[in-house]
């Protein structure tokens, strides 16, 4: 089996639920390393064995998360945001869960998802990565030295 690094993140008001969902799936998370926010680490370390529990999500947690993502050390997401409550760091959920588009890193914002997610019969193949997308002509638009001084002139 393939030991998958999943990212595990909870607003306040969904916190009940997603301890619920990791308990009912112990077994099915326990072989695996978990990254989360710090409140919701603290919380999912009284059930699981390896959690690393980053800054709390509001003060720097879900951009370090998103960070993780870009370095592509994140197979899964489980991300239950509150529809219902503003957040402070409302950009910074945004800009997390952007990565996870970007990164096409599988991501579950809701019970059901997260329940087909974990039941999906790719969860354990060990086989399978998710598609990535090819960047390199957007990081190469200023290599050619006449096209980057094009693309740098005031109009
Ligand atoms: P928390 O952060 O787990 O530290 O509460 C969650 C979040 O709001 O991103």
């Amino acid at each position: 089996m393939k030991i998958r690094n999943i990212a595990l993140v909870a607003h306040d008001a969904r916190k009940k639920d997603l301890v619920e969902w990791v308990e009912h799936n112990r077994a099915m998370l326990e072989p695996h390393h978990i990254f989360a926010t710090g409140t919701t680490g603290s919380m999912v370390a009284r059930i699981l064995p390896d959690v690393t529990a980053l800054k709390s999500g509001p003060l720097g947690g879900d951009q370090q998360l998103g960070a993780l993502i870009a370095e592509e050390k994140i197979d899964f997401m489980i991300f239950f945001w509150d529809p219902m409550t503003s957040q402070p760091h409302d950009v910074d959920v945004k800009a997390l869960l952007r990565m996870t588009v970007l990164y096409n890193v599988p991501t579950a914002c809701n019970r059901a998802t997260a329940d087909y997610l974990i039941t999906s019969s790719l969860y354990e193949d060990p086989d399978y990565k998710p598609f990535r997308k090819d960047y390199s002509l957007y990081l190469q638009r200023f290599s050619d030295n006449d096209n980057a001084q094009d693309n740098l002139k005031i109009p």
